[in-house]
């Protein structure tokens, strides 16, 4: 059965439940390759090194000056963990049980905030701060609170600012919610992945579900507003059925929204992932695998929201989705579009005004950069008119699901199919194999199209034409 016969009526829609039936293993085949996830255009592999304390200084000032300067989001990387899970593609530093760089950390932490704090303008209000990592609940409750005074002390929050962080029931205790909590934050972002015991014995993460449900009644109890899961299908020994067990027991402990991350498997540039290959499911399973997910959850009311969100039909996530507000960064998808994106930390990435840069992914120059200089940027480019276009192309895709072209020859002054010749040409075939309609006035992903939204928008991405010899993206799947 081909896509087109599985379900892909206009009507069900974009504000409809998803269902992909049936796909064929060669239609699997040909659209799960190498790509990007598009949290950035142009992505982080074509940034150029050499993008310094002074360039970003330049980027923050000019962002500043701005007539209606964007207000601001924070992304905070804290980047330890006591043990290596093997699926992690995550910038980490294991530790083991002692935890002796944690205070040296958050110093060059607080030197960085202020350096970066005095150039980004102090009246920009902060509407969104993500704490991730590694496991930001490494660090003790009230170091997690000083750095908030902190923070709190440098930039003006917004009454309603959305503060979240990521939380590993395996280290976090009830002293960590309560004092995340008197900090004021509001969104706790669970990492659970899988509760089968023999995945989570070969991804080298034991994590029991008793262990993790009280830390979830607890959150609620607390009065969190919004607790997110995450899992991850393709990990080894998965089945649909083991994971729809998984999902059963997410669904008792009843989350706000949910990722359902495909496993980036990438042995090349993660090494430990290797342990995991011998026991992965296949392409076909793999799919299965993500099938079950998307119609358990939507059948138990989470709207699907794109790529790997789900979330309840009242979340302000799907809302966005809905209004076409939805916006994608690094955070993956947001509902804060419009802001300057701050990252502090080792391996954090900002995107500021016009452009992208990130920090030292090590934590030795990173902590060298910052005394030396009070940033530690290394790499980053800035965005031309052509990227500005794709850029804006992409994010419409991969957010709303939709390109209208009057809205980006309006805001690029551009002719689209003039310009975009070549990426409609190769989006043919796509269109033959049901993923997506090309119409007049717009290009429209089918409802089973919204799985495969990375692969189309790549015929976007200027940068992707010439194949390199090693993938540097995990594949589409
Ligand atoms: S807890 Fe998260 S960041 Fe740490 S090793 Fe596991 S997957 Fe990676």
């Amino acid at each position: 059965m081909t896509a087109r016969e599985a379900g892909t009526d206009r009507g069900a829609g974009m504000d409809c439940g998803l269902a992909i039936g049936h796909l064929s293993l060669d239609l699997l085949r040909r659209y799960n390759v190498p790509g990007p996830r598009y949290t950035s255009y142009p992505t982080a592999p074509v940034w150029k090194e050499g993008v310094g304390a002074r360039e970003y200084e330049a980027l923050l000032l000019e962002s500043a000056r701005e007539d209606e300067p964007r207000p601001l989001s924070l992304y905070l990387h804290l980047p330890f963990c006591e043990k290596l899970c093997y699926f992690c593609g995550c910038t980490v530093v294991i530790t083991g049980s002692e935890h002796r760089l944690e205070d040296p950390y958050l110093s060059t932490l607080e030197r960085e905030i202020d350096w970066v704090a005095s150039r980004a303008g102090h009246r920009r209000p902060v509407v969104q701060l993500h704490l991730g990592g590694g496991t930001p609940t490494y660090f003790a409750p009230d170091r997690l609170e000083a750095l908030l005074a902190r923070l709190r002390d440098r930039f003006v929050f917004s009454s309603d600012a959305e503060l979240g962080v990521e939380v590993d029931p395996r280290v976090t205790t009830p002293q960590h919610l309560a004092a995340l909590a008197r900090a004021g934050f509001n969104r706790l972002s669970m990492g659970v992945q899988d509760f089968d015991p023999q995945v989570q014995a070969a991804i080298n993460r034991i994590q029991p579900y008793d262990d993790t449900r009280p830390l979830v009644e607890e959150a609620h109890r607390l009065g969190f507003p919004s607790v997110n899961m995450d899992l991850i299908y393709g990990l080894p020994y998965q089945t649909p059925v083991s994971f729809g067990a998984t999902i059963d027991r997410v669904l008792e402990i009843a989350p706000d929204r949910l990722a359902v991350y495909s496993y980036a498997n990438v042995p090349w540039m993660k090494k430990h992932q290797r342990i995991l290959e011998p026991h992965l499911p296949g392409e076909a399973e793999k799919f299965g695998i993500f099938q079950t997910a998307l119609e358990r959850f939507q059948s138990a009311g989470f709207e699907y929201i794109g790529m790997d969100h789900f979330a309840r039909p009242d979340d302000e996530l799907a809302r966005a989705r809905r209004n076409r507000t939805l916006h994608r960064n690094f955070q993956g998808y947001t509902t804060k579009a419009g802001t300057d994106l701050i990252g502090l930390g080792m391996s954090a990435i900002g995107e500021v005004g016009d452009g992208y840069v990130q920090n030292a992914r090590d934590l030795a120059p990173y902590r060298a950069a910052v005394e030396r200089e009070g940033a530690a940027t290394f790499r980053g480019v800035r965005l031309t008119a052509d990227d500005r276009l794709r850029k804006s192309v992409i994010q419409s895709l991969l957010c709303h699901g939709v390109i209208v072209k009057a809205e980006i020859e309006r805001d690029h002054g551009i002719d689209f199919d003039e310009t975009f010749a070549d990426a409609l040409e190769r989006l043919r075939p796509c269109a033959e194999d049901g993923l997506v309609e090309l119409l007049p006035a717009e290009i429209r992903a089918t409802p089973v199209g919204r799985v495969f939204l990375r692969n189309l928008a790549m015929p976007f991405d200027a940068y992707l034409t010439a194949p390199t010899e090693r993938p540097v993206f995990s594949r589409t799947l």
